[in-house]
């Protein structure tokens, strides 16, 4: 199996380590007073491990196009979507961003802009669904407390099964 991997110095580390991401990004930090060489033999040493995790790595099922390809159609179902769920809602917003995110699906700032991961696009409709209620209720409750999953649940009465469905789709 061929797996890429990048070698770094780190001048606060006292030992070698590896940290596998995924085939493409294995991340070997060494000691500044290591030798490059040195980090390829200890990454050598450690194959048979690394081996073992890179064949356990899933991959990602969803597919997702380029950001600049989708910003827009991203934008337009976001959109679309927000403004009917907020027919029972009736909370203010402000803006509404899309973003290319690589670990969160959507934000919400104090000063009441939505933020939502382009992403959102390339999910099933009933996933993309609850992921705009997420955010919206959140303009009413900025925590994740009973009051506000009570608030989601008045239009997604199966929020919890699809917040366990959308583990599978962490993006890293
Ligand atoms: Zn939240």
């Amino acid at each position: 199996m061929d797996y890429n991997y990048t070698i770094k110095k780190n001048k606060r580390s006292k030992n070698l380590r590896i940290k596998i991401k995924s085939k493409n990004n294995i991340l070997v930090t060494i000691p500044y007073y290591i030798s490059y060489k040195q980090g390829e033999i200890f990454l050598k040493e450690k194959e048979p491990w690394i081996l073992k995790h890179l064949s356990n790595i899933k991959e990602n099922p969803l597919k997702f196009k380029p950001y600049t390809e989708s910003k827009k159609e991203a934008k337009d179902l976001i959109i679309k979507k927000l403004n009917f769920f907020n027919e029972k809602y009736n909370f203010k917003f402000n803006k509404v961003f899309i973003r290319n995110q690589s670990t969160i699906w959507g934000s919400c700032s104090s000063n009441k802009n939505l933020n939502f991961n382009y992403k959102i696009l390339f999910l099933k409709d009933s996933l993309q669904d609850y992921l705009i209620v997420h955010e919206l209720c959140h303009l009413q409750e900025m925590n994740h407390s009973k009051k506000f999953y009570s608030l989601i649940e008045k239009t997604i009465p199966n929020y919890k099964s699809l917040q366990k469905e959308l583990k599978k789709y962490l993006i890293n």
